[in-house]
């Protein structure tokens, strides 16, 4: 998933502790391989070669969380969008190699895109793409996996922990004190912590424009794109988002992250979310 993964398990018997951790572990590779963009193999790597030719069949796990990724691209106005991939690959955010691609080519690569493009069978459990489209589900993925590996410490009777893939964090009961308390980084000072947030059972995502972009002239590109515009998001500065659910929280990090604060408060309450936002100017700011 291209970022770290870290799970925390409280338990008086560390054998039984270090085995559920390790399940966790090992669901959470499960569900790189299926998803990944990077490995050929992956259930949707073969969605994306077949684009334009052949329906591939899916696992149903895979046909559904699809589905979630079109119901909150309807959800979020378009601004999360599964089918972004050409335009994140024209920026040069999947080979490292950054750079400002000429508006011609964002143009006709936009063309291509749009989730309601993607053809979903649900009876044969196929998804089809048209020739040109790719889908990257690097924005609900990693939020994805946190779930289940939750899921799975739960089912190692565990009834303390933390999980954390890439910034997605969800915990599992409270530690002695009562609270999590959940650290949120200052997007300008990378160090610094801005502010922190006491939380009981919950998932939080945060996503910003400081840990993957790049500068020129004395602008800041991040990786997450606009699919109205095809240009990097810049509307505020960092999201966090807590929510029950680690996919809805990651997916709307995202979600927000393109929107702004004022656009996204129906979206939030659809999946009764709240947002901590850090505004262009690093102010802080809260929903309802
Ligand atoms: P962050 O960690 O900052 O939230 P994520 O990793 O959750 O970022 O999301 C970024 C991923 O989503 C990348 O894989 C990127 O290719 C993809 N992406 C970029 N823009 C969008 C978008 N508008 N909607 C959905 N996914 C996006
Ligand atoms: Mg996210």
């Amino acid at each position: 998933m291209g970022t770290f993964a870290r799970i925390e398990v409280f338990g008086k018997d560390s054998k039984l502790s270090r085995k559920a951790a390790n399940d966790a572990f090992s669901e959470i590779k499960r569900i790189e391989d299926l998803l990944s963009r990077y490995d050929p193999e992956s259930q949707l790597s073969q969605i994306n070669e077949n684009a334009g030719k052949t329906p591939v069949i899916v696992d149903r796990e895979v046909l559904s969380l699809v589905k979630e990724a079109v119901e909150i691209n309807r959800k979020s106005q378009g601004s999360f969008d599964i089918t972004i991939a050409p335009i994140v690959k024209l920026w040069g955010f999947y080979q490292k190699d950054r750079k400002i691609p000429a508006a011609e080519e964002i143009k006709e690569a936009l063309a291509k895109a749009g989730c309601d493009k993607i053809v979903i069978n649900e009876k044969e459990s196929t998804v089809l793409l048209q020739d040109g489209m790719e889908l990257d589900l690097g924005g609900i993925g990693k939020g994805y996996a946190v779930d289940k590996a939750v899921d799975i410490l739960r089912e190692n009777k565990i009834d303390c922990a933390l999980v954390n893939i890439g910034g997605n964090l969800k915990t599992l009961g409270l530690p002695k004190k009562g609270f999590w308390n959940i650290g949120i980084k200052d997007p300008l000072k990378k160090d610094k912590t801005m502010t922190t947030v006491k939380i009981h059972q919950t998932a939080v995502s945060t996503s910003g424009s400081y840990e993957n972009y790049f500068e020129k002239d004395g602008k800041r590109y991040s990786h997450i794109i606009d699919p109205k515009t095809g240009l990097p998001a810049d509307k505020i500065l960092a999201v966090t988002v807590l929510c029950d659910s680690a996919m809805y929280a990651d997916a709307l990090s995202t979600s927000v992250f393109v929107l702004g604060k004022d656009k996204s408060a129906d979206l939030l309450k659809d999946y009764g979310a709240r947002a901590i936002i850090i505004d262009k100017d690093g102010g802080l700011d809260y929903t309802d």
